[in-house]
């Protein structure tokens, strides 16, 4: 997915600059940027943050930056921030989000304006600089940032520095949240919240839907209003967002533990303890430990001081190696007892698979596990949140293909949890993964947890549907 923080200050912003940027380094794994508006022009940095996190990456930098203006990024594919020489002036650009038709739009770039593109990736034109190219078509940033969000399909939330302010749009249908932080000498702009506090910023704005805002040491001014239609996603809550941040006012910590709550009212198993599976289970496991007045433990610990989360090695194995390495069980807590666990989805169930396993390898009794969402049946199309998790590798679609000895062309059946189906489907995951019971999250307590109304949340990795 990615994330974005900007800042206009009355004072040098770059340490802001860095620390609001890395406070966005959970949502991305691949590159970090920052750019700053300087007195002689735009500077930038670009960093691999694949091996390394983006504070140690980035620490060097920060002497041969100074300015009151800058924008950052932490990108999971392309390289930014990118710096643009246009009729609208120079600027330096970032965004995040999923060009679903970028090979379309940028073959009509070139073709019907007989433009080009630099920044090539191999034979992957740079979705920012497509955007870019959109923004300059038109006669004001603000135009050019609307035209680019109504013709891209999936999602694009823009910042844009220029010398006088930093353009921000959140995209179309506000899958993505945009807030803006205020303090008495700087306004900033970010996806997470979580970035705020210890910079001093307190959140005043959320941007609507599509909302563009121009943001100046006078404050923020809107330019285009927001739109109606609201579809944010509701995966930032259940496991992609920051536990301490709020989008559309609700926090994300709460959130889990109100997921927590509703398995522990749906289910009666007799367990010994709670726990979660680290980072993102935690919570919901402590909504649930709270909800049945069952213990929380933690039956194993997880080993953060030289397994940074942004090491994330391309070899599938490797990353289930890891992701095994980094947790290590305390068989004091463990041996012969009845365990539920939390986790907020289950994607391929590999990991969990060989986690279950050496649960009882280490003398558990019973392993039961509640999953904060409902079975993941379809891929991301909005955020590329999730590119690299192949269809057909999800638990649930491999659970249907075993079933029915191919992949039906309906899935409605296995969407609802009273259907024999879905049994039939939650069966065999649980099977698969070595457990004594499973039990997924209804869609309506979800929804509920998460405290929006249904029309306003993205749900199409469960149903498929807008
Ligand atoms: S498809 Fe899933 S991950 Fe993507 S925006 Fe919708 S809810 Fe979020």
């Amino acid at each position: 997915m990615g994330g974005f923080f900007g800042i206009v200050s009355q004072n040098d912003c770059v340490n802001d600059l860095f620390y609001g940027t890395d406070y966005h380094s959970h949502l991305g794994t691949r590159r970090g940027g920052m750019a700053v508006a300087q007195p002689e022009g735009f500077k930038k940095s670009i960093h691999s943050i694949e091996t390394a996190q983006f504070r140690s990456k980035f620490a060097d930098d920060l002497a041969k930056f100074k300015g009151t203006m800058g924008i950052g990024v932490i990108s999971d594919y392309e390289d930014q921030p990118l710096l643009i020489a246009s009729h609208l002036g120079n600027y330096a650009i970032v965004t995040v989000g999923a060009v679903a038709n970028l090979a379309e739009l940028a073959a009509r770039e070139l073709k019907s304006r007989h433009g080009h593109f630099t920044e090539m990736n191999l034979n992957a034109i740079n979705p920012t600089e497509l955007v870019a190219s959109l923004i300059n078509q038109e006669e004001s940033f603000a135009a050019g940032m609307r035209k680019a969000q109504e013709l891209i399909e999936g999602s694009c939330s823009i910042l844009i520095l220029t010398a006088a302010g930093i353009y921000a749009a959140r995209d179309r249908l506000g899958r993505t949240p945009v807030l803006i932080g205020r303090r008495p000498d700087a306004t900033a702009v970010a996806i997470e919240s979580s970035a705020f506090p210890n910079l001093g910023f307190q959140t005043t704005a959320y941007l609507g839907p599509g909302e563009i805002v121009f943001v100046s040491r006078d404050g923020y001014q809107t330019l285009m209003q927001p739109g109606e239609r609201l579809q944010i996603c509701s995966f930032l809550w259940i496991y992609y967002g920051y536990p301490a941040s709020s989008y559309e006012g609700i926090n994300v910590e709460q959130v889990r533990y109100r997921c927590g709550a509703a398995l522990a009212r749906a289910d009666g198993v007799e367990v010994d303890m709670v726990s979660g599976i680290p980072d993102s289970g935690i919570a919901h496991a402590i909504g649930y430990a709270a909800e049945a007045r069952i213990p929380y433990s933690r039956p194993f610990v997880k080993y953060t001081p030289t397994w940074p989360r942004s090491f994330m090695p391309q070899n599938q194995e490797m990353r289930d190696l890891i992701a095994n390495m980094k947790l290590i069980p305390i068989s004091d807590l463990i041996a012969g007892k009845r365990m539920l666990l939390c986790e907020d989805s289950i994607v391929r169930g590999t990991q969990l698979r060989d986690f279950v396993a050496r649960l009882y390898a280490f003398g558990g009794a019973e392993v039961h596990m509640r999953v904060a969402c409902p079975p993941l049946l379809y891929g991301c199309p909005y955020l590329n949140f999730s590119r690299s998790r192949s269809l057909m590798d999800l638990a649930a679609r491999r659970a249907i293909i075993e079933l029915e000895g191919h992949f039906p062309e309906k899935l409605e059946p296995f969407l609802d949890p009273s259907s024999p189906q879905y049994a039939a489907m939650t069966g065999k995951i649980q099977k698969r993964l070595g457990l004594t019971t499973l039990k997924y999250q209804t869609m309506p307590d979800m929804i509920k947890a998460i405290g929006l109304p249904r029309e306003k949340l993205c749900t199409f990795c469960w149903t498929g549907s807008e």
